[in-house]
């Protein structure tokens, strides 16, 4: 086995709603590829927090994916929904600091207000200052300052965003009681001691919550990469609700010389057809995150 540093240490964190896809598989051999480049530890995270959207058997069918594109991981995997405990103390801290408030609002009340008030797309704070009695179901919102938060992006350059002005006070843990996946990320990325972060960049738009919950939570930060998302024919992501393909693992090697070129790594034409293994030692040889299109969408 290759020493790791240690200094460098990503994750793939899928969601276990379904098998892994094309879109999905493509993420993981960036952020593999990514933390091999630098010989640093490629990590797992099981987000299966959603309880309604996991599928029995889907976490176990994308590990055996992953295995058989030859994507091992290091260390234990890390399953969010052990983790529900750290999760709330993580919500104990926040109200200390006076920044959670319960939120009563239905999302019907809210498509009504955002319909008759276009433009506004950020949650018009209708709670923020009400007493709301506990027989009430209701969602923990956090509060929101009118502050910018940058990141570098390592892909798509310096990102700046105004959070209360183009986000707006967003929910930590859900009406139906389920901790939301902005809170939970941060504080596994911490637990995993993530150094960086490659995933599509369908969540660039999430990042600027997640370090300002990171901020008042006092934890680390980390380095970021979005990378495209690849969409069908009629330019929708792929995804297991838009019923993206499930990987054949018995096509793992053209599927994996197809996503190296997917990656604009180009692949000598000798490694079409190769073992997994030959590929990936290749692929972690030449890899270079700066030939990644700089587009939001690619078509396979
Ligand atoms: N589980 C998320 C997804 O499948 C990924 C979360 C992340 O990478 O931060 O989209």
């Amino acid at each position: 086995m290759t020493a790791r540093s240690n200094n460098y240490i990503g994750r793939f964190a899928p969601s276990p709603s379904g098998p892994l896809h094309l879109g999905s598989l493509y993420a993981a051999v960036a952020s593999f590829l990514q933390a091999r480049s630098q010989q640093g530890k490629w990590l797992i995270r099981i987000d299966d927090l959603d309880s309604p959207r996991n599928v029995s058997g889907a976490a176990d069918d994308i590990l055996n994916t992953l295995e058989a594109f030859g994507l091992f991981w290091d260390d234990s995997i890390l399953y969010q929904s052990r983790q529900l405990e750290i999760y709330h103390s993580a919500l104990t801290k926040l109200k200390q600091q006076r920044l959670l408030y319960p939120c009563i609002c239905t999302r019907k009340a809210l498509n009504r207000y955002y319909a008759h008030n276009p433009g506004a797309n950020t949650y018009p704070e209708f709670c923020r200052n009400k007493q709301i009695s506990e027989d009430h179901e209701y969602a923990l919102r956090v509060k929101t300052e009118s502050i910018d938060i940058s990141f570098a992006d390592r892909l798509q350059g310096k990102i700046t965003e105004n959070l209360r002005q183009q986000h707006g006070d967003f929910i930590l843990k859900r009406k139906d009681k389920i901790i939301a996946y902005q809170l939970a990320v941060v504080i596994d990325d911490q637990i995993q001691q993530i150094t960086e972060i490659v995933r599509g960049i369908d969540l660039l738009d999430s990042t600027t919550r997640q370090i300002y919950l990171q901020q008042k939570l006092g934890l680390n930060s980390q380095k970021y990469m979005h990378i495209p998302v690849i969409v069908d024919q009629q330019g929708y992501k792929l995804s297991k609700q838009t019923f993206a393909t499930a990987i054949d693992r018995k096509a793992a090697k053209t599927t994996l010389f197809k996503l190296l070129n997917l990656l604009n790594q180009s692949p000598p034409a000798e490694l079409y057809n190769a073992p997994v293994e030959q590929q990936l030692v290749w692929a972690v040889a030449h890899w270079n995150p700066a030939h990644l299109k700089k587009v939001r969408a690619i078509k396979p």
